[in-house]
């Protein structure tokens, strides 16, 4: 938050619910490239407020450095910020920015889609309750969600790579009904506490960007800039995943790969030629970066250690 963390940091914030795969692996590398072409320094994150598998996140770590990436300072957990994300979760109530919602799940899937709002919005209806609905809710139900109480239905974002868009803003869940912020409340207060000015990240979180800048703006954060990186997907034209097969480091070392085989195989697809991140960083230029996705063929693409 301040002008001493000029020139900035990048970061990569894992959530802990499983081996990384290979898709993860080179949205890593690339936010690391991103991060050390442009003379930032590089923090890892651990999203760990839900979805935590014991053992995941040392295990991604653990392969993180192993393909050759580094980062500076400690690795930082969400679970130990809480006060950080209640307290600007109370900045906004004091702004009358919030509302307790107590609809369930299934209530807001069979709820039509707000008036005017993005499909799939909340359709806020929760925003106007009675002092009486709510007491009797109160009485009644579980604990409410506090949401955001947004003024707007979208927000522009400038993308590194996808340029200016416009997307969706919803009156987004910043906290749990279990108690716990949300993670689009999180990520916002997060990044903008640790200095984090580049947010690199796959393009599926390209339609949630907008109403974490939006967030960002109503607590007076700085948004920071965004490079939404295309996925790897399947040879289904599916977003990779492990029932793809060989697709974690752990599952490649078996088959014979090293983690340079592993790093060459993604520098091919972004176009170039190393085996180690270091090497790469000599030659990345985010300007040339591939804008499709990456195809794997776990048949294809990983050759063993020495094969031409
Ligand atoms: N923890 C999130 C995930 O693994 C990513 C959060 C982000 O990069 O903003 O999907």
């Amino acid at each position: 938050m301040s002008d001493s963390r000029a020139p900035g940091w990048g970061r990569y914030a894992p959530s802990p619910s499983g081996d990384l795969h290979l898709g993860n692996l080179r949205t890593a590398l690339l936010a690391w490239l991103f991060a050390r072409s442009t003379d930032r320094r590089f923090l890892m994150r651990v999203d760990d407020l839900d979805r935590v598998r014991p053992g995941a996140e040392q295990r991604q770590l653990a392969d993180l450095a192993a393909i050759g990436l580094d980062w500076d300072g400690p690795v930082v957990r969400q679970s130990d910020r809480l006060d950080r994300y209640l307290a600007a979760i109370e900045q906004l109530t004091a702004a009358g920015l919030t509302y307790e919602c107590f609809c369930t799940r299934r209530e807001i899937q069979q709820a039509a889609t707000a008036p005017h709002g993005p499909m799939g919005a909340y359709p806020g209806t929760c925003r106007t309750l009675t002092a009486a609905d709510r007491a009797r809710h109160l009485a009644s139900d579980r604990p409410p969600a506090l949401r955001l109480r947004a003024d707007r239905t979208d927000f522009e974002i400038i993308d590194e790579l996808h340029g200016p868009y416009r997307g969706p803003v919803d009156d987004v869940v910043l906290r749990r009904g279990d108690g716990l912020p949300a993670y689009n409340l999180a990520v916002v207060v997060d990044d903008a506490a640790e200095g984090v000015d580049q947010v690199v990240r796959g393009d599926d979180l390209l339609p949630s960007t907008p109403r974490q800048a939006y967030l960002a703006t109503l607590l007076g954060l700085p948004a920071p800039r965004y490079a939404h990186v295309p996925l790897v997907l399947n040879t289904a034209g599916q977003r990779l995943a492990k029932r793809d097969g060989s697709v974690t480091l752990a599952d490649r070392i078996e088959l014979g790969n090293t983690p340079e085989d592993v790093v060459a195989a993604m520098a091919r697809s972004l176009g170039y030629s190393a085996r180690t991140p270091a090497q790469l960083l000599k030659q990345f230029d985010p300007a040339e970066l591939p804008r499709a996705p990456w195809i794997f063929d776990e048949n294809g693409l990983l050759q063993p250690s020495g094969c031409p």
